[in-house]
C-alpha cells in the first residue's frame, strides 16, 4: 500500500491535475498518452486525445521527416519515453504552436507513405488519432508466389493453412473479467496451431500477423491468397453481456455474405483477372459480366460447402476438448471469411467473458489442446479429399494402388475420374478389365490394377 505514496506517484497526480485545470481553463484536449506498433510492412503511431480533434500530417525529405500538427492540444505525456525499435522512427520531438496547437516530428530512418485517420473509443482506448507510417518499398498489394500446378500426378506440394489471429495492435478484440485480451490468446493459439501443421508432412503454415499489431480484414483475405491457401482459419475468442454463455463455435461464410461479395468482386474489374475459380483455375478477365458472375457463384458456393466441410469436421474435434456452444458450423457475413475461392473457417475458441473459459484460454496447456483438436479436424478433412498435387493425394493414391483390387462405380463416376483418382489411364483401366468402351454403370465393380 505504501508504494502508492512515494514521489513519484505524487508528481503522476499534481500533473494529472494541471492538465485537467490547464484543458479546462482553455476548453484544449490533451494528448494522454502514445503508442508504437511496428508491423512488418507498416508502423502505427497512435494518440490517445481527449477527443476528436483537426490535424493535419506532411512528410518531408532529407532527412526524413513526418509532421504532425493537431490542433488545440496540449502534450500530457512523455513521447521521448516510446520504444521506438522495430520501427522507422530514430526520436520524436515535440513543441506547442501558435499557443494552442501541437506539432510533434518524428525523425525517419527511411521514407515513408504516411496516412493518418482517427478511431472512436473501444473498449480499451478512448479517441484516438492514428498515424500509419506505410513502408514504401512494399507493395500494398502483395503479388502472388509463384504458382503451383494444381494437377501434376506426380507433385507431392504441401497442403498450405492460412492462420489468422483475429485483431491485434489497437485492437484487443473481447476482454476477459480479468483483464484478458482476446487479441493476446489468439496470436499464442495461432503460433501453436502453425507450429502442429509445420511439423506434419504434407503441411505448411503461414500466419497473418506474427506480432502485436493490426491487420486490416481485407488484407487477411489477400495475404491468404498470396500464399496459395488450401485453407484459411481465422482464430478468436467469443464474449457476452453476461458471463454464463460458454463453448466453441465454427463459422463458415453465410449466403448473404457470399452474394453481396459476388457483386464487389464483379464490380471491381481488376479482380477479375486474379481470381482462380474453383479447381482448374478459371480466370475471369476475359469473360462477360453474365457469365463471370455465374462461375464467380459457383466457385463461392464450392468454397462456403468446403468450409463447412472442414468446419465439420473441426467442430468434431473441438467436442472431444470443449462443450461446443452450438452442434453445427455457423454461417455469418464475416469480412475475412469471403475469399471466393479459398475454404475459409473462423474458429471461436471459447468465450473470454465466462470467467472459467477466460481461465482455461489463458493456460497454454488449453491452448494446445484447441489447437490440436482443429488440427486434428483439418488433417481429417483432408485426408478424406486431400487438394489435387498435395503429398496427401499421392499417398492416398499409392495407398489405393498397392491395395490394387476392385472398385464398385458410384452415382456420379466415370472411368476417366476412376483412372485418375488412381493414377491409371481409361486405356489401361478398359484392357485390364476387358471393356470395349469408357462407359461404366453405377454399382459395376471394376479391378483396379496394382502399381
Ligand atoms: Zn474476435
Amino acid at each position: 500500500m505504501k508504494s502508492y505514496f512515494t514521489k513519484g506517484w505524487l508528481r503522476v497526480w499534481v500533473l494529472a491535475w494541471l492538465v485537467v485545470a490547464v484543458s479546462a481553463g482553455h476548453a484544449a484536449t490533451t494528448v494522454e498518452g502514445a503508442r508504437i506498433w511496428p508491423a512488418p510492412d507498416h508502423t502505427r503511431v497512435v494518440f490517445d486525445i481527449g477527443a476528436g480533434v483537426e490535424h493535419s500530417i506532411f512528410a518531408l525529405e532529407k532527412p526524413a521527416r513526418l509532421v504532425i500538427d493537431i490542433k488545440n492540444v496540449k502534450l500530457g505525456a512523455d513521447l521521448s519515453r516510446l520504444e521506438l525499435g522495430g520501427s522507422p522512427i530514430k526520436r520524436i520531438r515535440s513543441a506547442p504552436r501558435n499557443g494552442r496547437d501541437l506539432r510533434v516530428v518524428l525523425d525517419l530512418d527511411n521514407a515513408i507513405k504516411p496516412r493518418s485517420f482517427q478511431l472512436e473509443p473501444n473498449q480499451q482506448y478512448g479517441h484516438r488519432l492514428v498515424v500509419d507510417l506505410i513502408q514504401e518499398n512494399q507493395k500494398a498489394l502483395p503479388t502472388k508466389d509463384e504458382p503451383v500446378l494444381q494437377d501434376n500426378a506426380g507433385s507431392r506440394r504441401d497442403i498450405i493453412v492460412v492462420i489468422d489471429a483475429g485483431h491485434g495492435g489497437e485492437d484487443p478484440g473481447a476482454i476477459g473479467p480479468q483483464g484478458t485480451r482476446e487479441k493476446d490468446i489468439v496470436l499464442s493459439m495461432a503460433k501453436t496451431l502453425e507450429s502442429l501443421i509445420n511439423s506434419q508432412p504434407g503441411y505448411k503454415a503461414k500466419l497473418t500477423r506474427n506480432g502485436d499489431y493490426y491487420i486490416d480484414l481485407r488484407s487477411r483475405t489477400v495475404l491468404a491468397r498470396k500464399y496459395n491457401a488450401d485453407l484459411f482459419v481465422s482464430v478468436h475468442a467469443d464474449a457476452f453481456r453476461t458471463p454464463q454463455p460458454r463453448g466453441a463455435s465454427v463459422f463458415a461464410l453465410s449466403q448473404r455474405g457470399a452474394t453481396s461479395e459476388t457483386a464487389r468482386w464483379l464490380a471491381r474489374s481488376e479482380n477479375r483477372s486474379d481470381l482462380i475459380g474453383g479447381v482448374g483455375g478459371v480466370s475471369l478477365g476475359d469473360k462477360n459480366d453474365v457469365l463471370a458472375g455465374v462461375l464467380l457463384d459457383l466457385s463461392m458456393t464450392a468454397s462456403i460447402n468446403a468450409s463447412i466441410g472442414v468446419g465439420d469436421y473441426v467442430l468434431k474435434q473441438l467436442g472431444g476438448v470443449t462443450k461446443l456452444h452450438k452442434p453445427g458450423v455457423e454461417q455469418a457475413a464475416f469480412a475475412v471469411l469471403k475469399s471466393p475461392d479459398i475454404p475459409s473457417i473462423l474458429v471461436e475458441a471459447g468465450f473470454i467473458s465466462n470467467p472459467r473459459e477466460e481461465r482455461n484460454l489463458k493456460s497454454s496447456a488449453y491452448q494446445r489442446r484447441i489447437s490440436q483438436a482443429v488440427f486434428g479436424g483439418i488433417d481429417s478433412y483432408f485426408n478424406s479429399t486431400p487438394p489435387p498435387g498435395t503429398l496427401l493425394a499421392y499417398n492416398k493414391r499409392q495407398a489405393q494402388n498397392l491395395a490394387g483390387g476392385q472398385y464398385r462405380i458410384q452415382r456420379g463416376d466415370t472411368l476417366s475420374a476412376v483412372a485418375r483418382r488412381n493414377q491409371t489411364t481409361v486405356n489401361e483401366l478398359m484392357r485390364h478389365n476387358g471393356l470395349s468402351n469408357d462407359r461404366v454403370l453405377v454399382g459395376q465393380t471394376i479391378e483396379i490394377p496394382a502399381s
